[in-house]
């Protein structure tokens, strides 16, 4: 299967951003001026840790190189998001128009313990899965590396970067692994210590199953934990819930998960929606309690979240827990995925340009 996308080269301004480039590429973009590479550590220090995007600011760099820097890189974020809470001011969801007019969303999600940044990697999704939001609206392009890092920095401010530590899941819009090269970018920028510092063992990337992409990305050993939406536990349901099981078939993909954790020495989370009457049976749990038990890994049961004009039934709590329980005794390790953002329509699968009220 091919994942021809438009380009997303509409509205790119003279320089590039600061926020796609590494500290490595933002130092050879210095030397060619001349400007000694740790200069790069600095601006990076700046932006990420002092939160300062104002290079004229800057005051332990010299005035010419100040004044240079607009000419290096943009260090602009995308103007005004838009920013959505829920009533309990738990959840929030974030709009982003990029420069060429696309919107992407993000979503924050606290609990006692921790935040969760939510991003994007795609506007849109081509692999249409039967039961997202994101995929009814096709796939409209990939994210440029700093359009992914600038969501988390959009999310940071709004919360005042008060967390010391937060995870970032690679769950919003679209297909982190079929724009894996700017994922992979975006989580290096991220990653860097003179930047957000942020450890990879606090970065998930979640893939409907693109089997190539897995080992790739295993190759790349960037660490980042893995996470595999399953669904079905038949080839026969998941053909019909994730087209793109017809190419990779459970079995396969399973295997690349399994040398995935083996490669990372990480567990693999199977994320499985449950929709009422289809794929939350016995006999579903049990096939899912054995897959689970082969390789190392964690299940996250998501309650189907409504997606308008679409005909699955979320399963009744009581019908949830039957499910979970079943698994309990079989599979190492099961969580039920809390419900977050419904009323703004930011809960998992539910982000496709639908307005909160
Ligand atoms: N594209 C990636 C990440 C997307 S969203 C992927 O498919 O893995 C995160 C999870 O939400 C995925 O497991 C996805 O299959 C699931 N999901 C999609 N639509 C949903 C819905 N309406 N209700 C509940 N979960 C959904
Ligand atoms: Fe795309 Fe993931 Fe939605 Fe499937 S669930 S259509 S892969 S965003």
């Amino acid at each position: 299967m091919t994942h021809a996308v438009p380009g997303p080269d509409a509205g790119a301004p003279a320089s590039p951003s600061f926020y796609g480039l590494s500290r490595t590429r933002l130092g050879d973009r210095f030397g060619e001026l001349g400007v000694p590479r740790y200069r790069a550590d600095q601006v990076f220090s700046w932006v990420y840790q002092k939160r300062q995007r104002d290079a004229s600011a800057m005051s332990n760099l010299p005035a010419a190189l100040r004044a240079k820097i607009p000419a290096v890189c943009d260090l602009s974020l995308p103007a005004n998001p838009k920013v959505y809470a829920t009533a309990d001011g738990m959840t929030h969801k974030f709009v982003l128009e990029l420069r060429d007019g696309a919107r992407v969303e993000s979503v924050s999600m606290r609990t006692e313990k921790r935040l969760t940044l939510c991003v994007s990697s795609q506007v849109g999704c081509a692999l249409k899965c039967s039961f997202c939001a994101t995929g009814l609206m096709g796939l409209k392009r990939n994210l440029r590396a700093e359009e992914i890092v600038a969501q988390v920095i959009a999310m940071g401010d709004h919360h005042a970067w008060q967390d010391e530590r937060f995870n970032i899941v690679f769950m919003g819009m679209g297909e982190p692994l079929a724009n894996l090269d700017a994922v992979c970018e975006a989580v290096r920028i991220l990653h860097d210590d003179r930047g957000l510092n942020l450890g990879a063992r606090r970065i998930t990337v979640s893939t409907s199953g693109l089997v190539p992409q897995i080992r790739e990305l295993a190759k790349l050993n960037l660490q980042v934990g893995l996470a595999i939406s399953l669904h079905a536990t038949t080839d026969e349901l998941r053909d019909q819930l994730v087209p793109v099981n017809k190419r990779w078939p459970i079995a396969e993909l399973l295997d690349a998960a399994r040398e995935y954790g083996h490669t990372v020495g990480r567990r693999t989370t199977l994320e499985y929606t449950l929709l009422g009457g289809v794929n939350d049976g016995m006999a579903d749990a049990d096939r899912l309690a054995k897959f689970a038990r082969a390789l190392p890994s964690k299940v996250n049961l998501i309650p189907y979240n409504p997606v308008p004009g679409l005909p699955w039934k979320r399963p009744s709590p009581e019908a949830v827990e039957a499910f979970a329980h079943r698994l309990y005794p079989h599979a190492p390790a099961v969580t039920i995925r809390d419900t977050k953002g419904g009323e703004l329509w930011a809960a998992c699968g539910q982000l496709g340009g639908l307005s909160p009220s």
